[in-house]
């Protein structure tokens, strides 16, 4: 038997020529549950999980997963079993976690726009901690919280004023991004909060970023989140636990990012250095741990050959791989059964109404109608943020273990799209 493996793609390669992720062939899993289908392997999560749980062997660290890169049920009981706690954004999404089977009291809730319900919610459901930030929030919490009769813990998300180079669209940690609040602010938002009676200072956050490929901004970043542990702790506010976000990029084309255990190496060293290397620690990787673990399996429909360019028009669209128009990204596309002729340049796009609905450029491919692709490095940010545009339902999703098979989520029908609408009377 003959075997290739796909660059960055762990237990996925080619065997006698078949795409095959595990023990399956992807175009028998496409045969069984149609196409566009997202399929993910459980063994490249917990390998992505294990390199941070190597580095932070022998510390006090508690890994939160960014559940927004892929919130499906059946991946976050992956992590939920391994010991994960979850990083949220919303109400829904501790729903989610709780349906999954997460522990609530390992939640950490962020985002710039909670509700006072989503408050309320996280504070009966007894979520870890608040990522708080602004000070208008800060005030909205401390309230809800009193209402209820109780304190609740926070972490103030700072905004470290560090350039993590990735694209601006997914940049967080600059002063002009709406993220955290200012380095220069942190300490008299801090003692707001201590003032505060609805709340518990228990940490510090900070988030600077996603896709990033070099260790040199998590380096920065901590520098000045250290410099404000100095400082909030020396005017008499302890800090118990240091989250330094998530962020850490991963292959799509070629990218070297660290792997996490590398980069958590430097990380605890300048840690160590600052005498900080007992505190506890949180970090909260999100497509790092799921990004190339997934691939979107596709069928082409048709060959359109034109003057200036020539498209290859897939099942798949913008609905469920929405990277490449929103941020321009790149995705790998590879035949499940490569033909071995020269080839033709092909710009590959979807069937929705939009010049933007495309999703690679420029690819050399050999196919013909009916064969079937696999769109690499969809783990992440791609079935999360699938819609329901040009009334497409959402493709089903299956998680392979082994020899296991398990279809996570059915394809979602038109029925369901229209469930919740009623016709005027
Ligand atoms: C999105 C997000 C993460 C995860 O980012 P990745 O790049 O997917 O690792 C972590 N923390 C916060 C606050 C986020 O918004």
């Amino acid at each position: 038997m003959s075997i290739s493996l796909l660059p960055g793609h762990p237990h996925t390669a080619y065997r006698d020529g078949e795409l095959c992720m595990a023990s399956h062939a992807l175009s028998a899993l496409a045969q069984a549950h149609g196409t566009p289908l997202f399929v993910y392997s459980k063994a490249a999560m917990l390998d992505a999980l294990a390199a941070y749980q190597r580095g932070f062997a022998g510390r006090n660290a508690q890994i939160c997963y960014a559940m927004k890169a892929n919130s499906s049920l059946g991946v976050l009981q992956v992590f939920a079993q391994a010991g994960c706690g979850f990083d949220i954004v919303s109400g829904g999404e501790l729903e989610r976690v709780l349906a999954a089977g997460g522990d609530p009291g390992k939640v950490i809730f962020s985002g710039v726009g909670k509700t006072r319900a989503e408050m309320r919610q996280a504070l009966v459901a007894g979520i870890g901690c608040f990522n708080v930030e602004s000070e208008s929030e800060l005030e909205v919490l401390s309230d809800a919280a009193l209402a209820m009769g109780l304190r609740a813990p926070v972490s103030i998300r700072v905004n470290p004023n560090v350039d993590p180079k990735t694209h601006p669209y997914i940049s967080t940690g600059l002063k002009g991004n709406k993220f955290g609040v200012a380095h220069e602010r942190a300490l008299a938002t801090y003692q707001r909060a201590a003032a505060l009676p609805g709340l518990q200072v228990v940490g510090i956050d900070c988030h600077i970023g996603s896709q990033i490929t070099d260790s040199t901004p998590y380096l920065d970043a901590m520098d000045r989140v250290l410099d404000l542990v100095d400082a909030v702790e020396a005017a008499g506010i302890p800090i118990h636990h240091i989250d330094f976000g998530g962020g850490l990029g991963i292959d799509y084309n070629g990218d070297t990012p660290p792997a996490a255990d590398a980069l958590w190496a430097q990380l605890l060293a300048k840690l160590d250095a600052r005498g900080y290397g007992q505190r506890r620690l949180m970090i909260e990787p999100g497509r790092s741990l799921v990004g190339n673990a997934g691939v979107c399996v596709t069928e082409v429909l048709y060959l359109k050959p034109g003057e200036q360019k020539n498209f290859c028009i897939i099942d798949a669209a913008m609905n469920e791989l929405p990277r490449p128009a929103m941020y321009e990204a790149f995705h790998q596309i590879v035949p499940l059964s490569p033909r071995h002729g020269p080839g033709t340049v092909f710009d590959v796009v979807g069937p929705v109404c939009e010049s933007g609905d495309w999703i690679g450029r420029d690819r050399a491919l050999d196919v013909r109608p009916g064969d079937l692709l696999a769109v690499l490095s969809a783990g992440a940010y791609c079935m999360s943020m699938a819609s329901n545009y040009n009334t497409r339902g959402r493709p089903a999703e299956v998680l392979v273990e082994g020899d296991k098979a398990t279809l996570i989520r059915a394809r979602e029908t038109a029925a369901d799209q229209m469930r919740h609408e009623r016709l005027v009377g």
